[in-house]
């Protein structure tokens, strides 16, 4: 668990880069923090590890202030994944994911095991990429391996500053399913920076919308659509216009039914906008879907919401 008390920093021309921050992140939770640029993502991210020293509040980790651990200590047990992959580029895999066990005196025998685990975990086969050094690798499958690496020493949470956003489309979406399927599995505390709120509503179990070193709303992504706490966050999401002018085929996530449709529940065609549908489902938590008046089944809300992070384009993506 990180728990943040009014934690602010302030740099010496008298910007506040983070001001009066106040959170809990539970254990085993995905954390998003999202934002426009300069709003203190990356400054709140940094102040977990100590990279940045706080100037006032305090965070504490598992009840004990961050302040009081030893900070080799700290930033082993917490993983860091950047969006530069800064793989070391003269040590091969192996060598770039065993940094940390070597560091904390692993034997030799557990941390070959380990790497192979890991490589093996994100879909490398360790005999052919072991001994690969970081450029016989796309950039991809580099990101993959920064990832690993944040976890080899089995760390208790990991933090990752944007770290696909350097990917191409496909490659991004092939790591955040990766990333969502490794994180049931591992169930670790992940704090995740981006700036782009389909990957938020997408990974986060939870979404801290951020701007100018305050937290402006909180919320899983159901609360972030359909409860946001103003204007800023509603047009952060860009739902209005970002998804009036939309129509598809809502098919896909037309959940068959046997039951019969009754009141109070609404119908809609799955060709209408998604907005409409958006409206609807603020006042239930699922609708009827028909097609040509013919009934198809049912539209809930979280796969509503799941699909809107997929195939909605251009929403959020502030001026980065
Ligand atoms: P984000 O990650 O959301 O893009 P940052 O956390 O990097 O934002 O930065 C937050 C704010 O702090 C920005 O306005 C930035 O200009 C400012 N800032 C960052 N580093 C310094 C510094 N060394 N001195 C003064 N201001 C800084």
């Amino acid at each position: 668990m990180i728990e943040f008390n009014d934690v602010s920093k302030q740099y010496k021309d008298g910007t506040y880069a983070v001001k009066s921050f106040n959170a809990v992140i539970n254990k085993g939770e995905f954390f998003v923090i999202i934002g426009p640029s300069g709003s203190g993502k990356t400054t709140t991210l940094k102040m977990i590890n100590r990279l940045i020293e706080l100037s006032g509040g305090t965070i504490s980790i598992n009840g004990q202030k961050i302040s009081e651990y030893d900070i080799h200590e700290l930033r082993w047990n917490i993983g860091y994944v950047l969006q530069q992959i800064a793989l070391f580029p003269n040590m091969n895999i192996e060598e770039n994911i065993a940094v940390v066990p070597e560091l904390k005196k692993w034997n030799r025998e557990t941390i070959k095991q380990r790497v192979n685990e890991l490589l093996e975990m994100v879909g490398l086969d360790p005999e052919i990429y072991r001994e690969r050094k970081p450029h016989e690798l796309s950039g991809g499958q580099q990101q993959r391996i920064g990832v690993v690496r944040a976890l080899a020493a089995d760390p208790e949470m990991i933090l990752m500053d944007e770290p696909f956003s350097a990917l191409d489309p496909m490659t991004k979406v092939k790591l955040q399913d990766d990333m969502l399927d490794l994180q049931r599995r591992i169930q670790k505390t992940i704090v995740f920076v981006t700036h782009d709120i389909q990957e938020a509503l997408k990974l986060g179990d939870r979404i801290c919308i951020m701007n100018n070193g305050e937290i402006v709303q909180i919320g899983t992504p159901d609360d972030i659509l359909y409860h946001p706490a103003n204007d800023f966050v509603r047009d952060f999401v860009g739902v209005q216009e970002g998804i009036t002018n939309e129509k598809m085929n809502l098919e896909d996530i037309v959940q068959q039914t046997e039951v019969a449709p009754s009141n109070p529940f609404e119908t809609v065609s799955v060709t209408t906008s998604l907005q409409e549908i958006l409206d609807k489902l603020t006042h239930h938590d699922q609708v009827f879907a028909e097609r040509n008046g013919e009934m198809i089944g049912v539209i809930n809300r979280q796969a509503f919401i799941q699909y809107l992070a997929e195939h909605v384009q251009k929403r959020g993506h502030m001026n980065e």
